[in-house]
């Protein structure tokens, strides 16, 4: 399958590249890598996405190309009229927000390179792995077999912080000796600085992103016997803190570092519902979870998005939790405690205040 892809790249003229709503570090590192390799290559390449990428992604070379999707003639013309469309990062149509439609609906050949659970079918050809770190690991396979001198600055840099970030900075369970085999290359052939690279991504925060960092920890909570940990982000948080949603990134991860907890959920308020984000240790799996409210993700990294208010999410979510998680030694009830109810109401109530 490896070569048919590269084979479809080397024939192609015109090539669109997109990934999924609310991109991240390996969406848009992985977008980049790919679209300045095949620029390269003498391709006409049409990078389009649903969202905006992250402000702290904005100086990934060639980021300021990456168009966002208008459904204008000139979109709609370059998608039905490409040879290839590659899709990254997600395997199913609706994480494309309305790109989604527009592609798998052409008649050009559409490749998925991606390392989610539960794929969708509807593409071409696949390059998807589950147990890959990142899209960029897959990806620089297919350099690997296309031609490795076509990774210079411009698909090194990208590449590297797409792993970077869906690694925690190389930390995860999903990081193994090929990666940082990968990496070494990628490091000589960018002649970049790592750790330049990993300040540009994550010591670009805002005094308000830190103050919400403090309000949104001081909503801790721990759940059946200190097993599962959640924080929340209220709205009204965000409005006092003057920070961005965005700059929430990375917060559920400081409440899976307590000893003992095996998942951690970050719960946002937004004005449509609910988002929950959820992180697990080991073998405590939560991507079924997720997929219960209609997300999905991977085994140990999950999102869902619940139409709703916090308070209704984060009680169906707790009370679920023993279905999804394997909570030993434990009693598991299945309603909130009193104590967990009473916390809930407190917030809610301070935030009509
Ligand atoms: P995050 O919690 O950082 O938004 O997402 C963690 C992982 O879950 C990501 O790999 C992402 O692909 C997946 N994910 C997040 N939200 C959703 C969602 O609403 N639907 C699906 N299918 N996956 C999601
Ligand atoms: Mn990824």
């Amino acid at each position: 399958m490896l070569e048919e892809i590269v084979s479809a790249l080397k024939k192609a003229r015109r090539v669109v590249i997109t990934t999924h709503t609310r991109p991240d570090g390996d969406a848009i590192g992985s977008q980049l890598a790919l679209g300045n390799y095949l620029k390269r290559q003498g391709k006409d390449v049409l990078m389009v996405n649903q969202d905006q990428s992250p402000y702290n992604l904005e100086w990934l070379p060639g980021a300021d190309h990456i168009e966002l999707y208008d459904a204008s003639l000139r979109h709609v013309e370059f998608i039905a009229h490409a040879d290839v469309v590659v899709i990254l990062d997600t395997n199913v149509q609706e994480r494309l927000g309305s790109v989604g439609k527009q592609v798998r609906g052409t008649t050009s050949t559409k490749i998925l390179v991606d390392h989610h659970t539960d794929s969708e079918n509807w593409f071409d050809l696949t390059l998807k792995r589950e147990s890959a770190s990142s899209t960029a690991e897959l990806l620089f396979e297919l350099f690997e077999l296309w031609d490795l001198d076509g990774i210079d600055h411009d698909v090194a840099a990208p590449l590297y912080v797409a792993m970077m970030t869906d690694t925690g900075s190389f930390r995860f369970s999903n990081v193994s000796a090929n990666l940082h085999r990968m990496v070494a290359e990628l490091i000589e052939r960018g002649k970049f600085d790592p750790s330049i690279l990993h300040a540009e991504v994550y010591d670009k925060k805002s005094i308000e992103g830190i103050k919400l960092l403090s309000s949104v920890l001081s909503s801790i909570e721990l759940h059946y016997n200190g097993r599962i940990g959640t924080v929340v982000v209220t709205r009204r948080m965000l409005s006092e803190s003057g920070a961005s949603v965005e700059e929430t990134d990375g917060f559920v991860n400081q409440v899976l570092s307590i000893e003992g907890v095996l998942v951690a959920l970050i719960f946002t308020e937004t004005e449509r519902g609910t988002k929950i984000s959820f992180r697990s240790k080991g073998d405590h799996f939560v991507h079924k979870w997720a997929q219960s409210y209609g997300g999905g993700g991977h085994r140990n990294a999950s999102g869902a998005f619940i139409i709703g208010t916090l308070d209704h999410a984060f009680r169906k979510a707790i009370a679920s939790a023993p279905h999804f998680i394997n909570l030993p030694n434990l009693e598991t009830s299945s309603e909130l405690s009193d104590e967990d109810a009473a916390y809930l109401n407190s917030l809610m109530n301070s935030q009509n205040n």
